[in-house]
């Protein structure tokens, strides 16, 4: 019996994806940063720090200082700000109606530290999400791939791994909620290719949102 479905945010809530990789693009050539485009899809989910060390590390062999950290985190978020146009994902309200229909708790557990999206989900999607029951980056330590942001979401569903079932677009997402031991639908948004997200661990993968709700039904009653 399914009690809680825990929805990633970017690229799974918002069509905001495009606009992540205009941000962290920008910022890491203003820095001089070793990067391709790609990089950014293939670190979704992961915190903010994480994503920074990595370049540093592959630019400069070193991890970034706190004080870099801050200050480029700092000039990304506002530039996505600055881009994102707040739209939400085509096909999601679709499956989130059938959730509530179900009478099934609705949680978000998401990488991100993006206030403006955040603060925005409420609002957004109406009765679906509350903030006592999200995990976002100001909850976790380590974040995606790492279990902790999926497991804190078990937390605060009040659910078992078994009664749980995950919404990522994104590799480290998928690898996150698999390592929590949760059944995992990958919806592929985005432009990597699909056996990116099956080598993460995907149980089901779907190319859209739409394509997710016309099967929904079955997904839920089949486990
Ligand atoms: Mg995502």
């Amino acid at each position: 019996m399914i009690k809680a479905v825990l929805f990633d945010m970017d690229g799974v809530l918002y069509d905001s994806m495009p606009f992540h990789i205009c941000a962290w693009s920008e910022i890491s050539a203003k820095h001089h940063l070793d990067y391709v485009p790609e990089d950014f899809y293939l670190l979704e989910g992961c915190t903010g720090e994480y994503t920074i060390n990595l370049l540093y590390q592959r630019t400069y062999g070193r991890n970034a200082t706190a004080e870099e950290i801050k200050i480029l985190y700092r000039e990304k978020a506002n530039l996505f700000t600055k881009y994102n146009d707040g739209n939400p994902m085509h096909g999601v309200a679709d499956v989130l109606k059938q959730v509530k229909d179900l009478g099934t708790q609705t949680l978000v557990v998401t990488g991100s530290g993006q206030k403006s999206l955040i603060d925005k989900l409420e609002t957004d999607f109406p009765g679906h999400f509350k903030r006592e029951k999200m995990v976002t980056a100001f909850d976790v330590k380590r974040g995606k791939p790492d279990p902790e942001p999926y497991l804190m979401g078990l937390v605060k569903a009040g659910v078992s791994a078994g009664e749980a079932i995950v919404v990522e677009n994104a590799p480290m997402g998928v690898q996150s909620a698999r390592a929590a031991d949760i059944f995992t639908i990958a919806v592929n948004t985005g432009p990597l290719p699909d056996q990116v997200l099956r080598d993460a661990g995907a149980n089901l993968l779907f190319p859209d949102m739409p394509s997710l709700a016309k099967s929904f039904q079955e997904i839920i009653k089949a486990r």
